[in-house]
């Protein structure tokens, strides 16, 4: 008994840094709350940041939705589209019979606010990926929703240019992600300077259940 316990003591003091590094967390509920004290420096958004913004909605949930990053309220509250976007994708989630706190997991591309909303720079989103891609690999979707160009840019292959307007409603698959199903959707705050697209946007998201009821997948 004794040998098991300095075994334990050895093995905690011999590396502390890993154990508070949110990419070394073993499951979500290890990472998501590492990751939102880690006071993380990785890129320059740290500089301006109110909060790290790690996700919203729940874990369990086999559908993730991924947007760029996060807005002003987004920033103040820790919590992943909670401002006017956030409610437009609330809106169009609940209309396909989606709770977005239950059925889903929201996050994004970046973790902390780009200032004045602006694109993230290559390096920031450089640098914040590896949160993204623990997170999901901690998740194990089987759906994720790509919200929006700054979403698709990351996951589709780098050099590819491509108009959004063609990609919308599209489902594909990745060699680096087997067993997930992407799709590529508008961005909601595009839907509120554009609410002409509001029924198009309905329409893929209605596509999008179709074909994971049709696997059985469908969660509500
Ligand atoms: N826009 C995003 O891309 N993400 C948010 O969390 C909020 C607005
Ligand atoms: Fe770290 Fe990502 Fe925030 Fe940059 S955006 S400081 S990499 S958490």
């Amino acid at each position: 008994m004794w040998f098991d316990g300095a075994m334990t003591a050895t093995i905690d003091t011999s590396s502390p840094a890993a154990a508070d590094d949110p990419l070394a967390a073993p499951d979500y509920a290890a990472f998501a709350p590492q990751l939102r004290v880690s006071g993380c420096r990785r890129c320059g958004l740290a500089a301006t940041r109110t909060n790290i913004v790690v996700d919203r909605g729940d874990p369990a949930a086999r559908i993730m939705a991924i947007g760029e990053g996060p807005g002003e309220q987004e920033d103040l509250a820790g919590r992943a589209f909670v401002g006017r976007a956030g409610r437009v994708l609330d809106e169009l989630l609940r209309a396909v019979g989606l709770d977005p706190e239950r059925h889903l997991l929201i996050a994004n591309v970046v973790k902390c606010r780009p200032p004045g909303n602006r694109v993230p720079h290559a390096d920031e989103v450089a640098a914040c990926l590896p949160y993204l891609h623990r997170q999901l690999e901690l998740v194990g979707p089987h759906t994720v929703l790509l919200l929006g160009a700054t979403a698709y840019r990351h996951f589709v292959p780098a050099q590819r240019s491509f108009a959004m307007e063609r990609e919308v409603g599209r489902r594909f698959s990745l060699e680096a992600w087997p067993g997930i199903a992407f799709y590529a959707l508008y961005h909601p705050a595009y839907l509120l300077r554009s609410p002409g697209k509001k029924p198009l946007a309905l329409g893929h998201l209605e596509k999008v259940r179709g074909e994971i009821e049709a696997q059985g997948h469908w969660p509500a």
